[in-house]
């Protein structure tokens, strides 16, 4: 089922003339695939991961700046957690929390909530947050951008265990609108997208499938990929706020100190010297 298609790992922009709508639409694989090698997920979270990671990645595409883009989808029941992140770049990484008795079957997301935050590497943080309605993720987006945004927004997600694909619709905020029932019109095509079609075709195929009669402007390609942004730097960091006698306190039982980051399993391994460097100011020359 996995045939070739070049727009793996691909997201790509697109517009329609006279209008002020545009749309993404995101085919993710060996970036999502790169998740579930370092996590041992049950399929019903690998697919709404595959699903929260299609939807970060369409969303990064918004970043205009250095910066990172969090989706977390928080949740009352035994699957506390999904979390997707990306970078300006589409460097993508997820993690989900649940315990043993996260239910196998069904992903009930009432009562939870959607969170999305963005970092500026350089500027200030925003988070928005609403409460999830049931439905689906894709759901859950839709009325996260108009409660939140108060911005049009449509979400169609996907995810089969191998692939996760995903496509949306923005109707920007402009005055330059010469076709009033674009919106209703290219909304009710887009809703007859079918899971094994975004899947598997190009993202040109999926586009004249839907808007053959439409003017559809498309931009370029960027890559989507997976990466994870934790360093040895940034774990010492951490570990610094533990302050020093703590973690004296872990090298006198231990010996090291090792910390494993839970998004892509990378062990960072602190010896005393490791320790002692993370306090330059206990050793003045
Ligand atoms: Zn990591």
């Amino acid at each position: 089922m996995t045939s070739a298609n070049p727009n793996i790992d691909q997201r790509q922009r697109f517009s329609f003339d006279n209008t002020d709508i545009r749309g993404e639409i995101a085919l993710l694989e060996n970036s999502y695939q790169a998740v579930l090698e370092r996590h041992d997920y049950p399929a019903l979270i690998a697919n709404a991961i595959g699903e929260l990671m299609a939807a970060t990645a369409l969303l990064s595409s918004n970043l205009k700046f250095a910066g990172r883009i969090t989706l977390q989808v928080r949740l009352p029941g035994n699957v506390s957690l999904l979390q997707a992140e990306s970078n300006e770049q589409g460097e993508l990484r997820a993690i989900a929390r649940y315990d043993d008795q996260a239910n196998r079957r069904e992903l009930a997301l009432d009562d939870g909530q959607l969170a999305i935050t963005i970092e500026p590497e350089n500027g200030q943080r925003y988070q928005g947050i609403t409460a999830i309605q049931g439905g689906d993720i894709a759901q859950a987006l839709t009325d996260y951008f108009e409660q939140s945004e108060q911005l049009g927004s449509r979400f169609w997600l996907f995810c089969n265990g191998q692939r996760a694909a995903g496509f949306m619709l923005q109707k920007l905020p402009s005055s330059d609108n010469n076709d009033p029932d674009a919106w209703d019109r290219l909304t009710h095509l887009a809703s007859t997208i079918k899971a094994d079609e975004l899947l598997s075709l190009s993202h040109r195929d999926m586009l004249h499938r839907l808007y053959h009669e439409e003017l559809v402007r498309t931009y370029p390609h960027s890559a989507l990929s997976f990466h994870c942004t934790c360093s040895k730097d940034r774990t010492g960091n951490a570990l610094h706020q533990l302050g020093y006698d703590e973690l004296n306190d872990m090298l006198n039982e231990t010996g090291s100190i090792s910390i494993t980051c839970e998004f892509c399993q990378q062990e960072y391994r602190f010896l005393r010297d490791d320790v002692e460097a993370l306090f330059p100011e206990r050793h003045p020359h």
